[in-house]
């Protein structure tokens, strides 16, 4: 099959609609962009990042499922290319099942990673992949009884969350109330229920990126990562393994990736202990951790999301050797400045990512440091010291 590519904002124009414009979204929009896709950014508040370099901007809430259908019927785009969970995912079913669009990976893997529920059960008892073990529970009633079922310690989660909010991880069975609490004003819709996870002691977590394209499936090099309350801070490629783990992380990656199916990146989150790996959860898109790539590969995961959804092939991400990634933090409410910027960048093999977020209320990512080095190491302490080097103000604007 051939892949022919029109020209942006003509009536040939290849369009990709870009569900969520965070940090991200704005590095898949410019790889687009590249290509000569036409992209516009959607997202529920103006001026976010991704926005700021699309053809056009689309302010939506993308759980109004009639909202979101009228802006499909209005832009048409051939692909629709979701950044985040919380998306009114019927309408990509309708959309998908009507051959109006493509949406990215399939409206399945955005339905089933939406939900903890769905893709943990499709990974445990569909895939009979190794996890963690778990219950689910809808009332405080039903949380205690699933932590006693499960063992202390275990992690509760709002089945609709991610990054971390509405976690918290249970030492006894005294506090499960307060774990419901959490979640029940950490979640991302209305209804709790929650996943009890046994807590994994694992010796490190891995994201092992995975991209599905036109002529088969790639593994990257792992990608290990550092995450604080759920968020993660640091990250580096590439992860030493034993070879015995590398390849069964391989294999519940290969597993999981092809039954969610379609063309794209998956970033697929995994514990490993020894020899043993778990799977934890994965996202049918670039990952935040995968920011590395930005320096560790030719390709980065952006690049190749953009190739892949777009049919063409990817042979090789064209590894290039240790590299680290440091995020970028502000906390508090206004318009972010940094300063700073050139101490940051005066290392050599140092590049930066300034996400543009217009606003912060609260903690927030608003950049990353991205490094290269001869080691792992180096390049952490590399990411690092520009990370630190860099001072957030966050100002009226
Ligand atoms: P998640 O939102 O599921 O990706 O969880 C965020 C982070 O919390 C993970 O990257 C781990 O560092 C930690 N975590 C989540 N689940 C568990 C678990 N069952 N055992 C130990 N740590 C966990």
């Amino acid at each position: 099959m051939t892949v022919s590519l029109g020209t942006p904002l003509t009536s040939t124009a290849t369009r990709a609609l870009l569900l969520g414009s965070g940090e991200l979204g704005k590095e898949v929009a410019i790889e687009l962009m590249r290509l000569g896709v036409e992209v516009i950014a959607a997202d529920r508040y103006a001026g976010a990042p991704a926005m700021q370099v699309a053809h056009r901007a689309r302010v939506v809430d993308m759980l109004d499922a009639r909202a979101l259908r009228a802006l499909i019927d209005l832009e048409r785009p051939h692909l629709i290319i979701p950044e985040i969970e919380a998306i009114a995912t019927d309408v990509l079913a309708a959309v998908e099942s009507t051959r109006l669009a493509t949406v990215v990976p399939t409206a399945r893997a955005t339905q089933l990673t939406m939900n903890r529920e769905g893709i943990r059960r499709l990974a445990a008892e569909d895939l009979g992949l190794p996890t963690s073990p778990y219950r689910f529970a809808d009332s405080r009633d039903e949380l205690e009884q699933a932590v006693a079922a499960v063992g202390v310690p275990c992690v509760v989660k709002p089945v609709m969350s991610s990054s971390g909010k509405g976690q918290s991880v249970v030492r006894s069975v005294d506090d499960a109330a307060a774990a419901w609490d959490a979640a029940a004003s950490g979640g991302r819709a209305a209804g709790t229920r929650v996943i009890v996870e046994g807590f994994v002691d694992f010796d490190y977590e891995i994201t092992q990126l995975t991209v599905r394209h036109s002529g088969g499936t790639v593994f990257l090099d792992p990608i290990g990562h550092v995450q604080v309350d759920g968020d993660y801070r640091e990250s580096w490629q590439p992860q030493a393994m034993t070879e015995a783990a590398l390849a069964e992380a391989r294999r519940i990656a290969g597993a999981v990736t092809q039954a969610l199916g379609g063309f794209g990146v998956f970033g697929v989150e995994l514990f490993v202990a020894g020899d043993r790996v778990l799977f934890n959860e994965v996202s049918p898109r670039p990952h935040d951790t995968g920011l590395v790539t930005l320096a560790s590969q030719d390709l980065s995961e952006f690049a190749l999301h953009a190739r892949a959804v777009l049919g063409l092939p990817v042979p090789d991400a064209g590894m290039r050797g240790p590299a680290a990634s440091c995020a970028v933090l502000a906390e508090g409410s206004g318009v972010p400045v940094f300063s700073g910027v050139d101490d940051a960048l005066a290392r050599p093999g140092t590049d930066l990512r300034l996400f543009g977020k217009p606003r912060v209320d609260g903690r927030r990512r608003v950049g990353v440091t991205i490094a290269r080095g001869d080691s792992v190491e180096q390049a952490r302490a590399t990411a690092r010291a520009a990370a630190e080097a860099l001072t957030v103000e966050l100002v009226e604007g």
